[in-house]
């Protein structure tokens, strides 16, 4: 573990993110004088780095195991200003780059959307230079990443052009169950063998919030329905049924542009619910591979095999379904570049309509370094290499780059890509990533975001996103179904 001593506590979240960025494997902790210490064993010990505020100067210091010091000093404005902060951010980055003799694909940009400055730039009548120039100079981009920024902006920025954003919304229905649950998984999920008893208490619960949702927006435009998880399809056919068929009653569908079923977990997927999915309008699913090596697939948990994702790939194909995404994951245990050029090219026969290029987050290094020791894993590890492999796989199958995000502790601080061929966009994902419009999230461990645009004096848009939870406990979920309510209709009913 890293120990890092701060006498400032403003820039915690700042400091604890790029220092992680550059030492991905490692556990930072920042301790600052108002930080709140559990394990106090970690004050006595010797820090690995150390940062001093005072007035304008910075002193940062590293004993990794010499001590090297880094000095900046900033004339002008407080703490307090956004420019102090970009500045700052931009000193330590120099330092740790210094540091580590590395740099990083995405610089001093460790927000999970960065798509999202390009995009603001472009709305706002900026040129393809002017985004670059920022990209490069204030945050230290890659050029290879700065590109893919601007192209996913200028596509995103297109196909949202047909979205009701004041007056439309989307909807996100979560399942928070799958057949067993994968080693990585960051999700709300639980096995449904042990749920099966409370399938039942679950949708009667949805079924209430659907009732309230439908109600509270019967005069907007319902854009986009995406039902994930979990996976969706862990439910029998009988129950898909009956959730669909609410679905159905309760929404007006007119002007649905998008219909999403995660179907994911081949080991989840028959042909009597991917006739039912159909049945109810479904446009879009996934069938997610995740990788097309069976001893990566028994390793990470996954418990189905490459031959069920074809099959389940087949039968999907064969009920219809003309938009079908496949899910890979980069950086899984044991696996090199050519595992991934392996899977890709499995993928590439198949030809699904699109592909979502993850890199593996690893959410707590301290389990995964133990979960690694106990199944003797040999490499854990993401490289420009496989990012490069499946970039080109993804334009063989003639896919463009539509949507990316970034999640805390990716494996080579990378980032995940959507592609798709024309047509075959997954259009709630973008709405996700941009927070566009508002979406309402019904079920255990969802969160709904309201977005609401407000005209200034000046004449500039103001866009505040508010947000409210679900509980993720099934049970939790289950009774306390009207408090989950309540705190919609809060935030829904809000000026
Ligand atoms: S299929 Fe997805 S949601 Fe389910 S356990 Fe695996 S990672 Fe989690």
């Amino acid at each position: 573990m890293f120990i890092v001593r701060s006498n400032l506590a403003k820039f915690e979240y700042d400091i604890h993110s790029l220092i992680k960025a550059f030492y991905p494997e490692k556990e930072v902790k920042i301790l600052t004088p108002g930080s709140v210490v559990k394990n106090m064993t970690l004050l006595s010990e010797n820090p690995a780095m150390r940062l001093d505020f005072c007035g304008g100067k910075v002193v940062f210091k590293t004993y990794l195991p010499d001590e090297h010091t880094y000095e900046w000093e900033y004339d002008g404005s407080t703490y307090d200003s956004v420019d102090y902060k970009n500045a700052f951010k931009r000193f330590l980055y120099k330092a740790l780059s210094e540091e580590t003799g590395t740099t990083l694909p995405w610089g001093n940009l460790t927000g999970i959307r960065p798509t999202k400055i390009a995009m603001s730039m472009l709305e706002q009548g900026k040129d393809e230079k002017e985004i670059s120039d920022l990209l490069q100079k204030e945050h230290f981009v890659s050029g290879e990443k700065i590109n893919l920024s601007i192209d996913i902006a200028k596509r995103e920025k297109e196909l949202l052009q047909t979205l009701h954003y004041e007056n439309g919304y989307s909807l996100y229905i979560g399942i928070p169950f799958c057949p067993t649950t994968c080693l990585y998984c960051s999700f709300t999920s639980f096995p449904i063998r042990v749920w099966k008893e409370r399938v039942a208490d679950y949708l009667s619960a949805l079924e209430k919030e659907m009732d309230y949702a439908a109600e509270a927006y019967k005069n907007k435009v319902l854009d986009t329905i995406y039902i994930g998880g979990g996976t969706p399809t862990s439910l029998s056919a009988p129950e898909l049924e009956r959730l669909l068929t609410k679905v159905k009653s309760s929404f007006n569908l007119s002007g649905l542009q998008e219909f999403t079923v995660e179907a994911g977990r081949a080991d989840s997927i028959t042909g009597e619910k991917l006739e039912v999915l159909k049945k109810y309008g479904v446009t879009r699913i996934s069938v997610n591979p995740q990788t097309m090596k069976d001893e990566t697939l028994k390793l990470i948990g996954r418990q189905h095999t490459v031959s069920q994702v074809v099959d389940a790939f087949h039968i999907a194909r064969e009920c219809g379904f003309d938009n079908i995404n496949m899910d890979m994951i980069l950086g899984l245990p044991n696996e090199n570049e050519e595992d991934v050029m392996h899977t890709i090219e499995a993928v590439e026969e198949l030809a699904p309509d699109s592909l979502t290029v993850h890199s593996l987050a690893i959410k707590r290094a301290a389990a995964m370094q133990g979960w690694v020791a106990e199944n003797g894993i040999t490499s854990l590890h993401n490289t420009e290499e496989m990012i490069r492999i499946a970039a080109d796989g993804a334009r063989r199958m003639s896919m463009f780059p539509y949507y990316l995000y970034r999640q805390k502790n990716m494996a080579g601080n990378f980032e995940n890509v959507g592609y798709a061929r024309a047509g075959k966009y997954g259009i709630y994902n973008i709405l996700i990533m941009e927070e566009k419009q508002t979406i309402i999230a019904l079920g255990a461990g969802t969160i709904t975001k309201k977005v609401t645009r407000r005209t200034m004096e000046d004449g500039s848009e103001n866009v505040l996103i508010r947000r409210c939870d679900n509980v993720k406990e099934v049970a939790g979920y289950i009774e306390r179904i009207d408090e989950m309510i309540e705190r919609k209709r809060k935030l829904l009913e809000e000026a």
